[in-house]
């Protein structure tokens, strides 16, 4: 890792536009709203031999769980990813806790034959979610799947009374993703329901998958390629837990987002749309032509950014040296291991 550029000091000369010549680039990308309390993604795209890789974990992580997440980059930069089955990858839209009337707008001008709409949000109660659901069922028809996630914020009980409901309001649901947080919930809801569950953020390391396999507690598992260090080492994990996948983003640009895409192409079942269609939540993004879903695909390719657009998205010096501080510690963990 030491031997390689400190992009964020590099000039910013005409000659330099045509062709990046850095090895490292910290970036920022604006969202459109809000999520996880921050309105911005940060990260760095590192290139390799193979192209170019992203680091980008979350601010509140630290370097032992963002080693995963640089080995993932490493894997991206170093070697071409797995042959794929499919040239392209069905995606959700993601219907966020909005009212009925917008959330049928975001579903119809979408193109995706698949929605996920955010429930149990704090503020709202379930007679919204009922509205919301229902509304997207509208937008989507009869042929369209509606699944709804929790995001982990019911108890027993009221999963199981709010599945119950949203399950008529959408005529039935695809599946529930991580109705409540612990494990040993999500196994007893499973027993009392019969919509499918989905887990989640119960997924963060490799031993997850396995563990909610051995518990019976989730029908279908969320899978992210940068938590798991890399798209090999989510498929070993993925054919070792021998559950259904849907393979979902962690808010990457186009660069990180496309090693995603490279892992749901190499699946062998995708019986599910996958959360890659994130890209539509960035105002901008590190490439003229990023991987934002067409008809409710996305097109399996690798990213190269733009080297004008990286010098756009170039985040304030001391925020670049954060990142890149941040990547050298992810780095000296996996050294030390
Ligand atoms: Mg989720």
């Amino acid at each position: 890792m030491t031997t390689w550029d400190h992009g964020a000091h590099h000039d910013q000369e005409e000659e330099q536009v045509q062709v990046p010549i850095c090895d490292l680039r910290p970036f920022r990308l604006p969202m459109r709203r809000r999520f996880r309390g921050t309105t911005e993604r940060q990260g760095v795209l590192l290139r390799g031999p193979a192209g170019w890789g992203e680091f980008s974990p979350f601010p509140e992580y630290g370097p032992a769980y963002a080693a995963r997440w640089l080995l993932a980059a490493q894997e991206a930069a170093s070697e071409p990813f797995p042959p794929p089955r499919r040239a392209w990858v069905p995606v959700n839209v993601t219907v966020p806790a909005v009212d009925a009337a917008t959330a049928y707008r975001l579903v119809r001008e979408s193109g995706c034959a698949t929605a996920k709409v955010k429930v149990a949000e704090s503020g709202q109660d379930l007679a919204d979610d009922v509205e919301r659901v229902a509304a997207v069922r509208d937008a989507l028809g009869p042929d369209g799947a509606v699944r709804v996630d929790a995001n982990a914020a019911w108890d027993v009980e009221t999963a199981v009374l709010a599945i119950a409901r949203l399950d008529v309001a959408a005529q039935g649901l695809e599946y529930v993703e991580q109705p409540c947080r612990t494990l040993a919930e999500l196994g007893e809801v499973r027993r009392r329901v019969t919509v499918p569950l989905a887990a989640d953020e119960s997924v963060r390391t490799a031993d997850d998958p396995l563990r909610i396999a051995g518990l019976d507690a989730a029908d279908v598992v969320v899978v992210k390629v940068q938590p798991l260090g890399g798209v090999r080492r989510a498929l070993e994990v993925i054919d070792a837990a021998g559950l259904p996948v849907v393979v979902s983003s962690a808010l990457e640009s186009s660069v990180g987002l496309a090693a995603g895409v490279a892992l749901a192409a190499a699946l062998e079942h995708l019986p599910h749309a996958c959360g890659l269609g994130t890209a539509a939540m960035f105002v901008g993004d590190v490439t003229p032509t990023p991987l934002t879903p067409v008809g409710g695909q996305v097109e399996v390719r690798r990213v190269e950014p733009d080297a004008a657009l990286l010098d756009q998205q170039a985040p304030d010096p001391d925020t670049a040296d954060e990142l890149l501080t941040r990547m050298g510690l992810a780095a000296a963990e996996l050294e030390g291991r």
